[in-house]
């Protein structure tokens, strides 16, 4: 199937952290076209992470306040932590001509695949577990625990691969961008 057959505006990109998604993403956001969902997320930021940049930071209060009153198209628990994606973007994209970006984890993907089936859903992979695990422990953000909590998750979520549209091996990120940028057309 190629990208054009479905409604492109919508892209939902998932894949196991430290599949390098958001790198990904930052590169294909350096093409004007493309824009890319800021979700909330209950997790504290990172060193160098800011708010309504990376991610909007709230409490898991505020966040289950947002979820009443119907505010996300997706969220899920991840690792401990909410995260969800804001509905009011969404719905503009529809009537612009620009690509939108979700990446968002499986559970959520799965979510806006029942809502929202003419989306292009991409699954990125690590070329293999060694090199997974070895990026996951670069970051140096997370402790030995997280790095293994993930590192779990990541298995359970590549057996979810089979319903996307396409799968992308990040072996080499620029290769990766290519690939994406080829099924996008952009
Ligand atoms: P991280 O804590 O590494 O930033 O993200 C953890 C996981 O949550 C990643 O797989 C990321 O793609 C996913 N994620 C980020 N934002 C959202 C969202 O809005 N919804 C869902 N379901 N997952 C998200």
């Amino acid at each position: 199937m190629s990208a054009d057959k479905k409604s492109c505006k919508l892209v939902v990109i998932s894949g196991p952290s430290g599949s390098g998604k958001t790198s990904i993403c930052k590169e294909l956001t350096k093409c004007p076209k493309v824009k890319q969902s800021i979700s909330y997320t209950t997790r504290k930021p990172r060193d160098g992470e800011k708010e309504g940049v990376d991610y909007c930071f709230v409490e898991r209060s505020e966040f289950e306040k947002l979820v009443k009153e119907d505010k996300f198209i997706e969220y899920a628990e991840y690792c401990g932590h909410l995260y969800g994606t804001p509905i009011g973007p969404v719905r503009e994209v529809v009537d612009d001509n620009k690509i939108f970006l979700l990446a968002i984890d499986v559970k959520g993907a799965m979510q806006v695949m029942k809502k929202m089936p003419d989306a292009v859903y991409i699954f990125i992979k690590a070329p293999d577990d060694e090199t997974l695990k070895q990026r996951l422990k670069n970051r140096l953000t997370e402790d030995d625990e997280i790095i293994n909590k993930r590192f779990m998750v990541a298995r359970e979520e590549m057996e979810a691969s089979k319903h996307y549209d396409y799968c992308v091996i990040n072996d080499r990120l620029d290769d990766a961008v290519k690939e994406i940028e080829g099924i996008l057309q952009i």
